[in-house]
């Protein structure tokens, strides 16, 4: 129905470290060249499991757009704001909230897994069972085509859809549709007009979802028809109402496989990162003295890398050539744990010293920083207020 657009956020509760890097920032700022973006810190979010704890979110947002910045993220490219700057997000949700069935939010597997999770806090509050909803509306509001999550979030996209679809259900119908649509459809011209009611028919009878998405394409280039009218039409196309709020789609990103200084996955509940900028010293530091094979207590005992924590770490920084060393040295006790380190240490340094460089620009002139997220708080602002002005007509709150 809309341009693919790309939203994520992400919840300011602390620096980034190499995982948030490689599972989530490298995948930003490759899509930004491929697609509209919208990145934001998502600050409500972060208040619905940190809500006694404000100055950590505060600290966090500053730091978590240098950190972004960082890695690449683009503002020429893309567009950064923060979530709670964009009032809109709270007022769909509201509006969201007036139609969600209590199940479906109740029923959210993350609910009780995340309450399970961090059984240290109570966790019985409105705002965190409403999360998911926020999490819709955040999407909603700027018709996001394409949202990227982890396997684990999946269910919240379906949930996202099936509101979206209820909300069409309810507010998209208006008296006279097909009349008004027929009326739309001749204001295209007769050939296209033509094609659009061919191709309706053929999704219509024979499910065909090439022909759906011909007639998606074929309206996306439409410059002469209104926005209703291009709304009424894309309804028409699946169904008998307006398509108010358009259904993202998941946009599934693989887990990432990074590993922490233990071995397990890297996460600050481990206590095993390294920061994204953290400082040479203390990153040599840590590698230098993370766990290795435990089967080596001596430098003469032979390992074997598979059962090593350093392996790992070599898998995402050395070449094949320096595996094959790793390998043949570890085995035949050729080569010593702190040497088997050091390219290690050399390649998270490598990958580090860029963002360094491009952090530092923006920490020596903060009002850089505040300059874009200004930017894009407008630029969000703008793309939210157009959704709300169509929901709010739909809900009967357009006083005008
Ligand atoms: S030589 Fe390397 S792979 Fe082998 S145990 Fe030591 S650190 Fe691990």
């Amino acid at each position: 129905m809309f341009a693919d657009r790309v939203l994520s956020g992400m919840r300011p509760t602390g620096s980034l470290h190499l995982g948030h890097y490689h599972g989530v920032l490298k995948n930003w700022v490759q899509m930004q060249h491929e697609m509209e973006c919208l990145f934001f810190v998502a600050d409500w979010h972060a208040l619905t499991t940190h809500y006694d704890t404000p100055q950590v979110i505060e600290q966090s947002v500053w730091d978590m757009v240098i950190d972004w910045l960082a890695a690449g993220v683009d503002p020429a490219h893309s567009t950064l704001f923060i979530q709670s700057r964009v009032p809109e997000h709270a007022e769909l949700h509201l509006l969201l909230s007036m139609i969600t069935p209590l199940g479906w939010l109740e029923r959210m597997p993350t609910y009780k897994d995340q309450q399970e999770k961090l059984s240290g806090k109570d966790l019985s509050t409105y705002g965190f069972l409403g999360y998911p909803l926020l999490q819709s509306a955040d999407i909603l509001i700027y018709r996001a085509t394409q949202v990227p999550v982890g396997e684990d979030q999946v269910p919240h996209i379906e949930f996202t859809r099936e509101i979206a679809r209820r909300f069409n259900h309810i507010y998209g119908r208006e008296i006279g549709f097909e009349e008004k649509a027929e009326a739309a459809i001749k204001k295209m011209g007769s050939k296209k007009g033509r094609l659009y009611s061919e191709l309706r028919t053929k999704y219509q009878e024979q499910g065909d979802d090439e022909a759906l998405l011909a007639a998606k394409a074929l309206l996306d280039e439409q410059q002469n028809l209104s926005h209703g009218d291009r709304e009424r039409l894309f309804g028409y196309l699946e169904g008998s109402g307006k398509m108010i709020l358009s259904e993202p789609q998941a946009m599934l990103t693989a887990a990432s496989r990074m590993p922490g200084l233990d071995g397990q996955k890297m996460s600050k509940s481990y206590g095993n990162t390294i920061s994204m900028r953290e400082d040479e010293e203390s990153v040599t530091k840590k590698i230098r003295t993370m766990p290795t094979d435990p089967a080596r207590i001596r430098r003469t005992d032979p390992g074997t890398p598979e059962k090593c924590p350093v392996w790992q770490l070599h898998q995402v920084y050395s070449s094949d050539d320096t595996k094959q060393w790793v390998q043949q040295g570890c085995t035949s006790a050729g080569i010593g744990c702190i040497e088997c380190k050091q390219p290690v240490i050399q390649g998270v340094l490598d990958e580090q010293r860029p963002m360094r460089e491009r952090a530092q620009y923006y920490l020596d002139d903060p009002t850089l920083v505040k300059n874009i997220i200004a930017d894009g708080c407008e630029k969000a602002r703008e793309l939210a207020r157009d959704t709300m002005r169509d929901v709010r007509e739909a809900m009967g709150l357009s006083y005008s």
